[in-house]
């Protein structure tokens, strides 16, 4: 391993505190990460969370583990607002856009895997589906009635909360206590099945007109969202496994469920690292599908949105989300987006300018071991991308430096400078080597941003000839103009 010298601390929602990382096998992880639930297009807030991961799983390859990525698509039984009543989400799109629910399934799988490989975020090892492991899911739902944890219904089986809190603990994830619990939980229509209103459903009974629904010993119906989970962790990572991801908004009910039916299951916590990736919000408020509030990849990639005033590439949205550490809240704005894409490109040609090196000196002015080390360290440390990226800028100016003949680097300090900001930029963080176009595009933008700035200082000086001059020639060359009160901003035809 690369970084033998230096142990891995991983954040561990259970604890709550950075734990020191070792694996239930030796040099092997298994890692489950919640995939997104194929009814819509999936959004830049999704996509944060899978770039999340992607990261941790490439940094697990990187330093040796030998990773087993299991992330399942949703296809069934994610019903609306995360509860045990109301319309399967699937359903309600193909009833919408009156399609086969499986044509919704088909439609949105295809959507996000496009969007993951435009963003090169690595596939998983194994992605399974809940409609392809409703057996298992049965089959640990009769264990968990046979231990006494579940009742049936009306053809419907609940989780019993209580009965599983009077010997564990529901909530060592959340932290929600079972009382608190009890106090605000509204009791909703449709819910009257259940002995209580916390329990959660394990099978629902479907009504005729259901289309989605399968034979079980206690009626035609269709799983609960989080048994699935359970089902194809443990079927494809076994009884006890080493991570288990998601966004932090489904630690509860969805983790702490997850918990509760394992520990009935097969006595553990499924997981021994819980580890939660925070959300991307847009004007201050969670991205989401199910509110307008979002912005899809296609928007920001190449259509545009009036969110933004241009159209960013995928290594500079992805250089954006990793300049927040995974935990934080980070918030899309379009000055933090321009502004990462001057970073993004500043970084870029640093190493395009490191390839090109051909003078080399006996000694270097730059400690590359230790600065190696610290690339290390920071990843180490719950893989902390952005102090990666600011060690990274700590030699991206000091490759500027050599270039402009103010500092020296040795052949050997060469070599390794080069074959390690390559792997931690391309390598570990994903970000794509589109260098020349990307490159050659924000050039290009820059060179109209300069413009831009002549015709504002003459717009400013009531210089409208001039200003006007400008407008007409860009435009000639297929490059519109955008005026607003505050800024002006351009669209290339
Ligand atoms: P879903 O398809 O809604 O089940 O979500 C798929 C994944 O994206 C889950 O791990 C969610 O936690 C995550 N997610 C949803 N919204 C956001 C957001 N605004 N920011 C980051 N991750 C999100
Ligand atoms: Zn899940």
């Amino acid at each position: 391993m690369q970084s033998v010298n230096q142990e891995l601390k991983i954040y561990n929602s259970i604890s709550g505190v950075k734990e020191t990382f070792n694996t239930v096998t030796k040099d092997h992880v298994g890692m489950y990460v919640c995939g997104p639930t194929v009814y819509s297009n999936v959004h830049l807030g999704n996509l944060r969370t899978f770039t999340s991961f992607d990261v941790i799983y490439r940094y697990l390859n990187h330093i040796g583990y030998k990773v087993r990525y299991v992330r399942n698509i949703t296809d069934v039984g994610h019903l609306e607002n995360d509860e045990d009543v109301g319309e399967d989400r699937i359903i309600k799109k193909a009833r919408i856009e009156n399609l086969e629910p499986m044509e919704v399934v088909q439609k949105y799988t295809y959507d996000f895997h496009e969007t993951v490989r435009r963003f090169n975020l690595l596939p998983p090892n194994i992605e399974p589906t809940a409609t392809g492991h409703i057996t298992d899911q049965i089959r640990l739902i009769e264990k968990i009635i046979d231990e006494g944890m579940a009742y049936v219904v009306n053809g419907s089986v609940y989780f019993d909360v209580f009965e599983y809190s009077k010997s564990n603990n529901y909530g060592i994830l959340s932290k929600r206590n079972l009382e608190d619990l009890i106090h605000n939980t509204r009791s909703l229509d449709g819910q009257s099945d259940k002995k209580n209103p916390q329990d959660f459903a394990l099978w629902k009974k479907a009504e005729t007109k259901h289309i989605m629904k399968w034979n079980s010993p206690w009626s035609e119906g269709f799983p609960g969202w989080h048994i699935e989970c359970t089902a194809m962790s443990n079927k494809y990572l076994g009884d006890i496994f080493d991570i288990h991801g998601g966004g932090i908004d489904l630690k509860f009910p969805h983790h702490e469920c997850e918990i509760a039916q394992s520990n009935v299951c097969f006595g553990t916590n499924a997981a021994n690292y819980w580890v939660h990736a925070n959300m991307l919000t847009l004007n201050g408020q969670k991205m989401s599908k199910s509110t307008d509030n979002n912005i899809l990849p296609e928007e920001i990639f190449s259509k545009g949105s009036p969110l933004l005033s241009k159209t960013f590439s995928e290594s500079c949205v992805k250089f954006f989300m990793l300049q927040a550490h995974y935990r934080s809240v980070l918030d899309l704005s379009n000055e933090a987006l321009v502004a990462a894409e001057k970073g993004y490109n500043k970084l870029i040609d640093a190493i395009n300018i490191l390839e090109s090196f051909k003078d080399f000196s006996n000694k270097s002015d730059f400690d590359i071991k230790e600065w190696v080390n610290n690339c290390y360290k920071a990843m180490n440390d719950d893989f902390n991308t952005p102090i990666l990226i600011a060690n990274i800028f700590d030699a991206v100016k000091f490759i500027n430096k050599v270039n402009q003949e103010k500092g020296n680097i040795s052949k050997e300090d060469w070599e390794v400078l080069l074959r390690s900001i390559n792997s931690f930029v391309f390598d570990v963080m994903g970000l794509q080597k589109l260098k020349l176009r990307n490159n050659e595009n924000s050039k290009i933008n820059n060179v109209i941003d300069v413009l831009l700035e002549l015709r504002n200082d003459a717009r400013k000086n009531k210089n409208y000839e001039l200003s006007d001059k400008i407008r007409d020639m860009l435009k000639n060359k297929g490059i519109s103009i955008n005026d607003s009160d505050k800024d002006s901003s351009f669209t290339i035809d």
